[in-house]
């Protein structure tokens, strides 16, 4: 398991307050009742999804899949106009990630991750943790079971069918997402992103050569300094310190080039431009268009192609979607004058 050492900067205030602002959305948004209907609740034993106001019955499935072509189609955009924001900045792996991270450090005195920690620190982590994951999963749970019935049922030691042993069907999805939770937490991590997620595999194809990615200036850094050298002997600006590393979530090293397990967080960013601002450098590492490393004068160029068909067709959706939403209020209110 990878444990990213903590490294200050630009980009890591950027993080943090995006990582609060979506974490306490997902805190909060399915304890959120407006009129007694709840605002994201996605009830499939009643077949009745309650998505931000609109109530969407099983024959009215297509505004669902309206609302998830639209996530779908965002995400192309976002990732060929500004690379892979969401991996970086928004996806639950990378948030819940730094989550369970900062719950360790805050426990182990930031210990966590060092050579300093102990075995009981550990022990003490994977308890939290676990706990953690219980807490995630009954969150989770809400998005799907009126919270309000889970609490009655908790109380009143309802975790099973009546007079059977066989366990009520939350309790199984509780166990399930906590045992994920703490395992995708506590051991895989990274390779969630490295060897699962289908999104880094398929981000070649997203990104063109003027989406930003986070690039290794090899021009200016090579050769890097040899372990025999010292600082100031080597012929290009690395010092090989290998902050750039030791601060990357997925543990890769950037400077071997394009990978599928860099989430262009631009931590290593931070790191080198902390390495470099002690030689009065710029840094080696930064978000860069390809075209720009081509030719450095370059400009990003945000209206093109690629952008404005997905920009166009998320248009097109949203059009579709206000005139679906609009005939289907229309016999709303046809039917109740009858
Ligand atoms: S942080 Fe910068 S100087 Fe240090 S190893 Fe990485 S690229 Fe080289
Ligand atoms: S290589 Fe840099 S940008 Fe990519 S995941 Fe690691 S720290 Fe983030």
């Amino acid at each position: 398991m990878v444990i990213a050492r903590p490294i200050q900067g630009k980009h890591r205030k950027i993080k943090d307050r995006i990582n609060i602002i979506l974490f306490a959305i997902f805190l909060i948004t399915p304890f959120i009742y407006i009129n007694g209907k709840p605002l994201l609740l996605l009830d499939i034993p009643a077949r009745k999804f309650y998505v931000f106001g609109l109530i969407i019955w099983p024959q009215e499935l297509y505004f669902l899949h309206i609302i998830l072509l639209f996530l779908g189609f965002s995400l192309f955009f976002w990732t060929a106009l500004a690379g892979r924001l969401w991996c970086g900045y928004a996806c639950p792996q990378t948030i819940f990630t730094e989550a369970y991270n900062w719950i360790a450090r805050k426990i182990t005195k930031d210990r966590f991750g060092k050579p300093s920690m102990k075995k009981s620190d550990w022990f003490v982590v994977y308890i939290v943790w676990f706990f953690l994951s219980i807490f995630f999963s009954l969150v989770f749970l809400s998005y799907f079971k009126p919270y309000k019935e889970t609490l009655n049922q908790i109380l009143n030691f309802e975790f099973f069918i009546p007079t059977t042993l066989i366990p009520q069907n939350w309790v199984i999805f509780l166990a399930l997402s906590t045992g994920a939770a703490f395992f995708n937490m506590a051991y895989f991590r990274e390779n969630m992103c490295r060897l699962v997620c289908p999104y880094g595999r398929f981000q070649v194809a997203l990104l063109d050569k003027h989406s930003p990615i986070v690039t290794y200036d090899v021009k200016r850094g090579e050769p890097r300094k040899k372990p025999n050298e010292k600082v100031g002997q080597q012929k290009g600006d690395c010092i090989d310190c290998k902050l750039c590393v030791l601060v990357c979530p997925t543990g890769i090293d950037i400077r071997d080039g394009l990978q599928i397990g860099c989430l262009h967080c631009g931590l290593c960013v931070d790191a080198c431009t902390t390495v470099m601002g002690k030689f009065n450098k710029e840094t080696l590492i930064s978000y860069k268009t390809m075209d720009q490393i081509e030719n450095p004068q370059s400009k990003i160029q945000y209206f093109r192609a690629r952008t404005i068909i997905y920009g166009t067709i998320l248009i097109f959706l949203l059009i579709v979607f206000s005139y679906l939403l609009y005939k289907r209020s229309s016999y709303i209110y046809i039917c109740s004058k009858r």
